[in-house]
């Protein structure tokens, strides 16, 4: 790794220098941080699932015509990626209250929303993410609109396909963070997906239990993060054969705690 030049790094990830011009190498780290870095731990084992679910993904959305920034997984932490330019706006989809909205808005969590929400936010960490409309990214340049339309179509489509991929591993898909960006090629430019799809910035509830599998465990203390990852890589059969489901552990963890978390 030494002998790259390091680009820039995130909360979790890296980005270094590819090997040709025009692309990047994407690091998988197991640092976690929520509530913008103000909790920060680590999950043993999160970079290799996460670059192995986000691989998965993007694969199978290149497949069906979204155009992503991945290009293959080079080993088990690092994915090579084609270099873009960061629109500075994280788009969350939302098909079930949770977090945030249900913190804003008062609406219990679990409740499913009559109809999809797509919700903009800054990407300024100084700021703590702000939410954001479409006018904010037009009158700021953050992107045109045209970009954004292409930015909100593709976001509705990746839903569509998610929703029905993770329906297919008995899991609901609640919400999500996609990134975009730029891909220049001389003048022209196209938006493309980036970044990660991953447990760390999706909602993923178990069908039939709505056992979180995903960030929230580490977000809201619940522990069995290692275990809810491994499940959703073991689940779209990521894992080697004959490893075990592990949804009897966050059981475990739930009893352990005396609480109910779900
Ligand atoms: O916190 P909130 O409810 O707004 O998060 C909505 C979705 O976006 C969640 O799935 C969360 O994991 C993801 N998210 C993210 N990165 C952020 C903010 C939200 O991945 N900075």
């Amino acid at each position: 790794m030494s002998r790259r030049r390091q680009i820039y790094e995130g909360k979790a990830k890296i980005l270094y220098e590819g090997p040709e011009p025009g692309t990047i190498i994407q690091y998988f780290k197991d640092d976690a941080t929520a509530f913008n870095a103000q909790k920060k731990g680590t999950i043993n084992g999160k970079g290799v699932l996460n670059n192995r679910i986000s691989e998965h993904i993007f694969t199978l959305l290149g497949q069906i015509g979204i155009p992503t920034h991945f290009i293959r997984r080079l080993n088990m932490r690092e994915q090579l990626v084609r270099q873009v330019e960061i629109i500075p706006v994280e788009v969350v989809v939302r098909n079930v209250a949770a977090g945030s909205i249900s913190k804003r808005l008062g609406i219990e969590e679990g409740t499913p929303l009559p109809r999809t929400i797509l919700e903009y936010y800054y990407k300024d960490d100084a700021l703590g993410d702000p939410m954001i409309t479409d006018e904010h990214i037009a009158c700021f340049g953050w992107a045109t609109q045209e970009e954004m339309h292409d930015v909100a179509d593709m976001a509705i489509r990746i839903n569509d396909f998610m929703c029905g991929l993770f329906a297919g591993v008995g899991i609901r898909l609640i919400d999500f963070k996609l990134e975009f960006g730029r891909l220049w090629d001389g003048d022209y430019s196209r938006i493309i997906l980036a970044d990660e799809i991953s447990p760390d910035g999706c909602r993923l509830w178990d069908s039939t239990t709505n056992e979180k599998l995903d960030k929230d465990r580490f977000r809201r203390d619940l522990g069995g993060e290692v275990e809810a990852y491994q499940e959703v890589a073991r689940r779209f059969g990521l894992l080697p054969e004959g490893s075990v489901s592990t949804v009897l552990d966050l059981d475990e963890h739930r009893k352990a705690r005396g609480k109910k978390d779900s």
